[in-house]
Protein backbone atom coordinates (compact mmCIF):
# COMPACT_ATOMS: atom_id res chain seq x y z
CA UNK A 1 0.00 0.00 0.00
CA UNK A 2 1.42 3.42 -1.23
CA UNK A 3 1.19 6.13 1.11
CA UNK A 4 0.15 9.69 -0.57
CA UNK A 5 2.58 12.33 0.64
CA UNK A 6 0.76 15.68 0.27
CA UNK A 7 3.17 18.46 -1.60
CA UNK A 8 2.69 20.28 1.89
CA UNK A 9 4.45 17.09 3.97
CA UNK A 10 7.16 16.91 1.11
CA UNK A 11 7.88 20.23 1.46
CA UNK A 12 9.03 20.31 5.10
CA UNK A 13 10.57 17.09 4.87
CA UNK A 14 12.73 19.01 2.40
CA UNK A 15 12.92 22.41 4.47
CA UNK A 16 13.84 20.07 7.27
CA UNK A 17 17.64 19.54 5.57
CA UNK A 18 18.65 22.62 4.24
CA UNK A 19 16.40 25.14 6.42
CA UNK A 20 17.21 25.15 10.01
CA UNK A 21 14.38 23.33 11.83
CA UNK A 22 11.01 25.33 11.68
CA UNK A 23 11.77 28.11 9.63
CA UNK A 24 9.94 27.01 7.16
CA UNK A 25 6.24 29.29 6.44
CA UNK A 26 6.55 32.49 8.88
CA UNK A 27 7.88 31.25 12.02
CA UNK A 28 4.95 31.46 13.74
CA UNK A 29 2.67 29.09 11.53
CA UNK A 30 4.96 26.34 12.91
CA UNK A 31 2.96 26.87 16.26
CA UNK A 32 -0.60 26.22 14.22
CA UNK A 33 -2.43 22.88 14.78
CA UNK A 34 -0.54 20.18 13.00
CA UNK A 35 -3.33 19.89 10.31
CA UNK A 36 -2.52 22.65 9.42
CA UNK A 37 -0.52 23.77 6.34
CA UNK A 38 3.21 25.63 6.28
CA UNK A 39 3.20 26.52 2.69
CA UNK A 40 0.66 28.50 0.47
CA UNK A 41 0.37 28.70 -3.49
CA UNK A 42 -1.74 31.37 -3.95
CA UNK A 43 -4.09 34.37 -2.37
CA UNK A 44 -6.98 36.13 -3.43
CA UNK A 45 -9.47 38.66 -1.87
CA UNK A 46 -10.18 36.95 1.47
CA UNK A 47 -8.92 33.49 0.55
CA UNK A 48 -5.66 31.64 0.45
CA UNK A 49 -5.12 28.14 -0.54
CA UNK A 50 -2.15 25.81 0.73
CA UNK A 51 0.36 24.45 -1.76
CA UNK A 52 -2.16 20.75 -1.41
CA UNK A 53 -4.84 22.54 -3.43
CA UNK A 54 -7.20 23.47 -0.13
CA UNK A 55 -9.34 26.58 -0.13
CA UNK A 56 -9.49 28.49 3.54
CA UNK A 57 -11.53 32.21 4.19
CA UNK A 58 -8.05 34.17 5.72
CA UNK A 59 -8.67 35.47 9.20
CA UNK A 60 -4.70 36.35 9.54
CA UNK A 61 -4.33 37.85 6.30
CA UNK A 62 -0.24 37.08 6.28
CA UNK A 63 -0.03 37.99 10.30
CA UNK A 64 -1.29 41.74 9.06
CA UNK A 65 -0.12 42.90 6.32
CA UNK A 66 -3.14 42.05 3.76
CA UNK A 67 -5.76 44.67 4.61
CA UNK A 68 -7.76 45.14 1.24
CA UNK A 69 -7.97 41.05 0.31
CA UNK A 70 -5.05 39.22 -1.34
CA UNK A 71 -3.47 40.73 -4.77
CA UNK A 72 -5.50 43.95 -4.81
CA UNK A 73 -5.96 44.64 -8.22
CA UNK A 74 -5.38 48.67 -8.02
CA UNK A 75 -2.02 47.77 -5.29
CA UNK A 76 -1.24 45.57 -7.86
CA UNK A 77 -1.26 47.44 -11.13
CA UNK A 78 0.87 50.19 -8.75
CA UNK A 79 3.61 48.52 -7.82
CA UNK A 80 3.37 46.36 -11.87
CA UNK A 81 3.64 50.15 -13.16
CA UNK A 82 6.34 51.21 -10.83
CA UNK A 83 8.30 47.56 -11.35
CA UNK A 84 8.31 48.51 -15.23
CA UNK A 85 10.27 51.78 -14.26
CA UNK A 86 12.68 51.05 -11.54
CA UNK A 87 12.50 49.57 -8.30
CA UNK A 88 16.23 49.73 -6.41
CA UNK A 89 17.54 52.59 -7.53
CA UNK A 90 20.87 54.24 -6.13
CA UNK A 91 18.32 56.61 -4.37
CA UNK A 92 14.94 56.78 -3.34
CA UNK A 93 12.04 57.47 -6.26
CA UNK A 94 9.22 60.88 -6.38
CA UNK A 95 7.12 57.97 -4.12
CA UNK A 96 9.48 58.30 -0.98
CA UNK A 97 8.58 62.30 -0.72
CA UNK A 98 4.91 61.54 -1.96
CA UNK A 99 4.85 59.10 0.34
CA UNK A 100 6.41 61.17 3.45
CA UNK A 101 3.75 63.87 2.56
CA UNK A 102 0.56 61.74 2.37
CA UNK A 103 1.43 59.90 5.65
CA UNK A 104 2.55 63.66 7.44
CA UNK A 105 -0.90 64.28 5.90
CA UNK A 106 -2.89 62.14 7.73
CA UNK A 107 -1.59 60.96 11.42
CA UNK A 108 -1.78 64.12 13.40
CA UNK A 109 1.27 63.88 15.74
CA UNK A 110 3.77 63.28 12.55
CA UNK A 111 5.89 65.74 11.26
CA UNK A 112 8.46 63.48 9.06
CA UNK A 113 8.50 59.82 8.00
CA UNK A 114 11.69 57.66 7.44
CA UNK A 115 11.66 54.32 5.87
CA UNK A 116 12.53 50.90 6.19
CA UNK A 117 11.33 47.19 5.64
CA UNK A 118 10.43 45.02 8.40
CA UNK A 119 8.35 46.25 11.74
CA UNK A 120 12.01 45.35 13.57
CA UNK A 121 13.47 47.90 11.69
CA UNK A 122 10.86 50.62 12.74
CA UNK A 123 11.00 50.08 16.48
CA UNK A 124 14.63 49.67 16.52
CA UNK A 125 14.84 53.26 14.42
CA UNK A 126 12.61 54.67 16.81
CA UNK A 127 14.65 53.40 20.15
CA UNK A 128 17.70 54.89 17.90
CA UNK A 129 15.67 58.28 16.99
CA UNK A 130 14.86 58.64 20.94
CA UNK A 131 18.70 57.96 22.34
CA UNK A 132 19.97 60.14 19.77
CA UNK A 133 17.23 63.19 20.92
CA UNK A 134 17.60 62.56 24.29
CA UNK A 135 21.21 61.06 24.62
CA UNK A 136 20.08 58.46 27.13
CA UNK A 137 20.41 55.30 27.12
CA UNK A 138 16.71 53.23 28.45
CA UNK A 139 13.75 51.80 26.78
CA UNK A 140 10.43 50.76 28.59
CA UNK A 141 8.79 48.26 27.27
CA UNK A 142 5.47 46.28 28.74
CA UNK A 143 5.98 43.26 29.89
CA UNK A 144 4.82 40.54 26.89
CA UNK A 145 4.33 42.68 24.67
CA UNK A 146 6.18 42.13 21.30
CA UNK A 147 8.37 44.63 19.12
CA UNK A 148 9.98 43.17 17.29
CA UNK A 149 13.55 41.06 17.08
CA UNK A 150 15.77 43.34 18.51
CA UNK A 151 17.68 42.27 20.92
CA UNK A 152 16.58 45.16 23.25
CA UNK A 153 12.50 44.25 23.08
CA UNK A 154 12.97 40.48 23.25
CA UNK A 155 12.70 38.57 26.77
CA UNK A 156 15.95 38.46 28.50
CA UNK A 157 15.91 34.73 28.52
CA UNK A 158 15.61 34.80 24.62
CA UNK A 159 18.18 32.43 23.20
CA UNK A 160 21.15 33.81 21.56
CA UNK A 161 20.75 37.27 23.37
CA UNK A 162 23.22 38.44 25.55
CA UNK A 163 23.04 40.19 29.04
CA UNK A 164 24.22 43.18 27.77
CA UNK A 165 21.28 43.14 25.07
CA UNK A 166 19.17 43.08 27.83
CA UNK A 167 20.71 45.98 30.50
CA UNK A 168 18.92 48.91 29.01
CA UNK A 169 15.61 48.04 28.90
CA UNK A 170 13.42 48.28 31.57
CA UNK A 171 9.86 46.59 32.14
CA UNK A 172 6.66 47.48 32.99
CA UNK A 173 3.07 46.10 33.18
CA UNK A 174 0.24 47.17 30.70
CA UNK A 175 -2.23 49.28 31.96
CA UNK A 176 -0.64 49.90 34.84
CA UNK A 177 0.96 53.51 35.70
CA UNK A 178 2.19 52.50 39.43
CA UNK A 179 4.87 50.20 37.36
CA UNK A 180 5.43 52.73 34.88
CA UNK A 181 6.50 54.86 37.65
CA UNK A 182 8.67 52.35 39.20
CA UNK A 183 10.33 51.56 36.04
CA UNK A 184 10.99 55.51 35.08
CA UNK A 185 12.76 56.19 39.22
CA UNK A 186 16.27 55.10 37.93
CA UNK A 187 15.89 57.82 35.26
CA UNK A 188 18.47 57.46 31.81
CA UNK A 189 15.02 56.93 29.76
CA UNK A 190 15.37 57.89 25.95
CA UNK A 191 11.52 55.76 24.93
CA UNK A 192 8.76 54.61 26.39
CA UNK A 193 7.32 51.54 23.77
CA UNK A 194 3.71 50.54 24.10
CA UNK A 195 1.26 49.11 21.68
CA UNK A 196 -2.10 50.63 21.06
CA UNK A 197 -3.94 47.82 22.80
CA UNK A 198 -2.14 44.91 24.70
CA UNK A 199 -2.79 41.94 22.07
CA UNK A 200 0.05 40.13 23.46
CA UNK A 201 0.16 35.99 22.69
CA UNK A 202 -1.72 33.37 25.12
CA UNK A 203 -4.16 36.05 26.28
CA UNK A 204 -6.86 37.33 25.79
CA UNK A 205 -7.07 41.12 23.94
CA UNK A 206 -7.62 44.13 26.06
CA UNK A 207 -7.75 47.66 25.55
CA UNK A 208 -5.91 50.58 26.60
CA UNK A 209 -7.51 52.43 29.19
CA UNK A 210 -7.81 55.91 28.11
CA UNK A 211 -6.28 57.21 31.62
CA UNK A 212 -3.09 54.84 30.98
CA UNK A 213 -2.59 56.32 27.72
CA UNK A 214 -2.65 59.36 28.97
CA UNK A 215 -0.49 58.69 31.77
CA UNK A 216 1.99 57.47 29.76
CA UNK A 217 1.87 60.87 27.89
CA UNK A 218 1.95 63.06 30.62
CA UNK A 219 5.07 60.80 32.22
CA UNK A 220 7.23 61.22 29.00
CA UNK A 221 6.27 65.19 28.60
CA UNK A 222 7.89 65.11 32.53
CA UNK A 223 10.97 63.01 32.11
CA UNK A 224 11.46 64.27 28.53
CA UNK A 225 11.53 60.57 26.81
CA UNK A 226 9.87 59.81 23.59
CA UNK A 227 6.47 58.31 23.78
CA UNK A 228 6.70 55.06 20.52
CA UNK A 229 3.92 53.95 19.71
CA UNK A 230 4.21 50.46 18.26
CA UNK A 231 1.21 50.58 15.77
CA UNK A 232 2.60 47.84 13.37
CA UNK A 233 -0.50 45.41 14.32
CA UNK A 234 -2.86 47.79 14.88
CA UNK A 235 -2.19 50.45 12.65
CA UNK A 236 -4.40 50.89 9.33
CA UNK A 237 -6.89 48.58 11.07
CA UNK A 238 -8.05 50.96 13.84
CA UNK A 239 -7.86 54.43 12.48
CA UNK A 240 -6.14 56.00 9.62
CA UNK A 241 -4.78 58.67 11.87
CA UNK A 242 -2.86 56.54 14.43
CA UNK A 243 -4.28 54.12 16.67
CA UNK A 244 -4.20 56.28 19.94
CA UNK A 245 -5.74 58.99 17.91
CA UNK A 246 -9.50 57.84 19.01
CA UNK A 247 -8.15 58.41 22.81
CA UNK A 248 -6.94 61.47 21.62
CA UNK A 249 -3.18 60.63 23.07
CA UNK A 250 -0.06 61.49 20.37
CA UNK A 251 2.75 59.89 21.02
CA UNK A 252 6.05 61.54 19.59
CA UNK A 253 7.15 58.54 17.94
CA UNK A 254 5.44 55.79 15.96
CA UNK A 255 6.26 52.50 14.14
CA UNK A 256 4.03 50.82 11.32
CA UNK A 257 4.78 48.25 8.85
CA UNK A 258 2.59 45.05 8.23
CA UNK A 259 -0.56 46.97 6.64
CA UNK A 260 1.22 49.85 4.75
CA UNK A 261 1.46 48.75 1.34
CA UNK A 262 -0.84 45.36 1.52
CA UNK A 263 1.77 42.73 1.73
CA UNK A 264 4.37 44.42 0.23
CA UNK A 265 7.54 45.17 2.16
CA UNK A 266 7.68 48.51 3.68
CA UNK A 267 7.52 50.17 6.90
CA UNK A 268 8.24 53.61 8.43
CA UNK A 269 8.73 55.37 11.30
CA UNK A 270 6.74 59.08 11.80
CA UNK A 271 8.20 61.30 14.54
CA UNK A 272 7.00 65.05 15.45
CA UNK A 273 9.57 68.27 14.99
CA UNK A 274 10.75 67.42 18.70
CA UNK A 275 12.21 64.41 17.60
CA UNK A 276 13.36 65.49 13.85
CA UNK A 277 17.29 67.12 14.86
CA UNK A 278 17.17 63.89 16.62
CA UNK A 279 16.28 61.79 13.23
CA UNK A 280 18.17 64.18 10.88
CA UNK A 281 21.42 62.96 12.77
CA UNK A 282 21.61 59.65 12.75
CA UNK A 283 22.90 57.15 10.22
CA UNK A 284 19.83 54.26 9.51
CA UNK A 285 20.32 52.70 6.09
CA UNK A 286 19.01 49.30 4.46
CA UNK A 287 19.54 47.89 1.18
CA UNK A 288 16.16 47.67 0.00
CA UNK A 289 14.87 50.51 2.34
CA UNK A 290 13.96 52.95 -0.51
CA UNK A 291 12.64 50.53 -3.10
CA UNK A 292 10.58 52.15 -4.94
CA UNK A 293 7.81 49.81 -6.01
CA UNK A 294 6.39 49.17 -2.17
CA UNK A 295 5.86 52.92 -1.86
CA UNK A 296 3.90 53.26 -4.87
CA UNK A 297 1.96 50.07 -3.59
CA UNK A 298 1.52 52.22 0.15
CA UNK A 299 0.24 55.11 -1.67
CA UNK A 300 -2.33 53.19 -3.75
CA UNK A 301 -3.04 51.27 -0.36
CA UNK A 302 -3.63 54.10 1.46
CA UNK A 303 -5.63 55.84 -1.48
CA UNK A 304 -8.38 52.63 -1.35
CA UNK A 305 -8.47 52.09 2.22
CA UNK A 306 -9.27 56.10 2.63
CA UNK A 307 -11.90 56.18 -0.72
CA UNK A 308 -13.57 53.04 0.09
CA UNK A 309 -13.67 53.19 3.82
CA UNK A 310 -12.26 49.99 3.80
CA UNK A 311 -11.98 50.36 8.18
CA UNK A 312 -15.47 50.61 8.42
CA UNK A 313 -16.03 47.39 5.99
CA UNK A 314 -13.21 45.73 8.19
CA UNK A 315 -15.18 46.82 11.32
CA UNK A 316 -18.34 45.55 10.28
CA UNK A 317 -17.46 42.44 9.23
CA UNK A 318 -15.61 41.49 12.33
CA UNK A 319 -18.40 42.84 14.15
CA UNK A 320 -20.79 39.80 12.34
CA UNK A 321 -18.04 37.44 12.42
CA UNK A 322 -17.52 38.18 16.23
CA UNK A 323 -21.34 38.30 17.15
CA UNK A 324 -21.87 35.02 14.82
CA UNK A 325 -18.69 33.07 17.03
CA UNK A 326 -20.45 34.47 20.39
CA UNK A 327 -23.88 32.68 18.94
CA UNK A 328 -22.07 29.74 17.79
CA UNK A 329 -20.65 28.96 21.16
CA UNK A 330 -23.55 29.53 23.30
CA UNK A 331 -25.69 27.33 21.12
CA UNK A 332 -23.34 24.55 21.62
CA UNK A 333 -22.94 25.29 25.26
CA UNK A 334 -19.57 26.47 24.92
CA UNK A 335 -18.54 29.49 27.23
CA UNK A 336 -15.96 31.68 25.08
CA UNK A 337 -14.12 34.66 25.17
CA UNK A 338 -14.63 36.58 21.91
CA UNK A 339 -11.93 39.72 22.53
CA UNK A 340 -10.25 42.95 20.73
CA UNK A 341 -11.49 45.43 18.34
CA UNK A 342 -13.81 43.62 15.24
CA UNK A 343 -11.01 44.25 12.90
CA UNK A 344 -8.30 41.98 15.52
CA UNK A 345 -10.74 39.56 16.73
CA UNK A 346 -9.69 36.56 19.13
CA UNK A 347 -11.40 34.21 20.73
CA UNK A 348 -10.44 31.71 24.10
CA UNK A 349 -12.02 28.94 25.69
CA UNK A 350 -13.34 28.84 29.29
CA UNK A 351 -10.86 27.89 32.01
CA UNK A 352 -7.97 26.74 28.39
CA UNK A 353 -5.41 27.59 30.33
CA UNK A 354 -2.76 25.15 28.15
CA UNK A 355 -5.24 26.23 24.88
CA UNK A 356 -5.40 22.78 23.88
CA UNK A 357 -9.03 23.09 23.02
CA UNK A 358 -8.37 26.36 21.28
CA UNK A 359 -5.66 24.19 19.11
CA UNK A 360 -8.15 21.51 18.65
CA UNK A 361 -11.07 24.13 17.78
CA UNK A 362 -8.56 26.00 15.52
CA UNK A 363 -7.63 22.88 13.92
CA UNK A 364 -11.07 21.88 13.21
CA UNK A 365 -11.69 25.45 12.04
CA UNK A 366 -9.02 24.46 9.66
CA UNK A 367 -10.29 21.44 8.47
CA UNK A 368 -13.87 23.38 7.96
CA UNK A 369 -11.78 25.88 5.49
CA UNK A 370 -11.21 28.79 8.55
CA UNK A 371 -7.80 29.45 8.69
CA UNK A 372 -7.33 31.22 11.95
CA UNK A 373 -4.86 31.04 15.39
CA UNK A 374 -5.53 29.39 18.59
CA UNK A 375 -2.94 31.61 20.36
CA UNK A 376 -2.44 34.83 18.47
CA UNK A 377 -4.75 37.19 17.82
CA UNK A 378 -6.57 37.01 13.78
CA UNK A 379 -6.92 39.79 11.22
CA UNK A 380 -10.17 41.01 9.01
CA UNK A 381 -9.34 42.86 5.70
CA UNK A 382 -11.51 45.08 3.51
CA UNK A 383 -12.21 42.13 1.29
CA UNK A 384 -13.80 40.35 4.10
CA UNK A 385 -17.37 40.12 2.57
CA UNK A 386 -20.73 38.69 3.92
CA UNK A 387 -19.83 35.44 1.21
CA UNK A 388 -16.43 35.59 3.17
CA UNK A 389 -17.82 35.88 6.87
CA UNK A 390 -21.27 33.48 6.03
CA UNK A 391 -18.73 30.78 4.69
CA UNK A 392 -16.49 31.12 7.49
CA UNK A 393 -19.06 30.95 10.12
CA UNK A 394 -20.29 27.92 8.52
CA UNK A 395 -16.82 26.53 8.86
CA UNK A 396 -16.27 28.02 12.81
CA UNK A 397 -20.09 25.95 13.47
CA UNK A 398 -18.81 22.50 12.37
CA UNK A 399 -15.91 23.20 14.29
CA UNK A 400 -18.02 24.18 17.73
CA UNK A 401 -19.90 21.34 17.06
CA UNK A 402 -16.84 18.57 16.74
CA UNK A 403 -15.30 19.76 20.32
CA UNK A 404 -18.82 20.16 21.71
CA UNK A 405 -18.79 16.29 20.67
CA UNK A 406 -15.53 15.25 21.81
CA UNK A 407 -15.72 17.44 24.88
CA UNK A 408 -19.47 17.81 26.31
CA UNK A 409 -20.81 21.00 26.98
CA UNK A 410 -19.88 23.60 29.73
N1 LIG B 1 5.61 45.12 16.71
C1 LIG B 1 4.43 44.50 16.70
C2 LIG B 1 3.33 45.00 17.58
C3 LIG B 1 4.22 43.38 15.88
O1 LIG B 1 3.04 42.75 15.88
C4 LIG B 1 5.28 42.94 15.05
C5 LIG B 1 5.12 41.75 14.13
N2 LIG B 1 4.26 40.77 14.58
C6 LIG B 1 6.49 43.63 15.10
C7 LIG B 1 6.63 44.72 15.94
C8 LIG B 1 7.66 43.21 14.26
O2 LIG B 1 7.37 43.36 12.91
P1 LIG B 1 8.19 42.54 11.82
O3 LIG B 1 7.83 41.10 11.99
O4 LIG B 1 7.74 43.11 10.52
O5 LIG B 1 9.65 42.81 12.07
Amino acid sequence: MSTVVGTDQALRARAARVVPGGMYGHMNAVFMPPNFPQFFARGEGPRVWDVDGNEYVDFMCSWGPILLGHRHPVVEEAVAGQLAEGDVLNGPSARMVELAEVLVDQVPHADWAMFCKNGTDATTLGLTVARSATGRRKVLVARGSYHGIGGWSMAPTARGTTEEDHLNTVFYEYNDLASVEAAVAGGDIAAIAVTPIRHDVYRDLEPCAPEFARGLRAICDRIGAALLLDDIRCGLRVDMAGSWEPLGVRPDLSAWSKSLANGHPLAALLGNDAFRDGAQKIFATGSFWMAASPMAGALATLRELRESDGIGAMRRAGERFQAGLREQASAHGLVVNVTGPPQLPFLTFAGDTDFARATAWAGECGRNGVYLHPTHNWFLGAAHDDEAIDRALQGTDEAFRAIRERDGGD
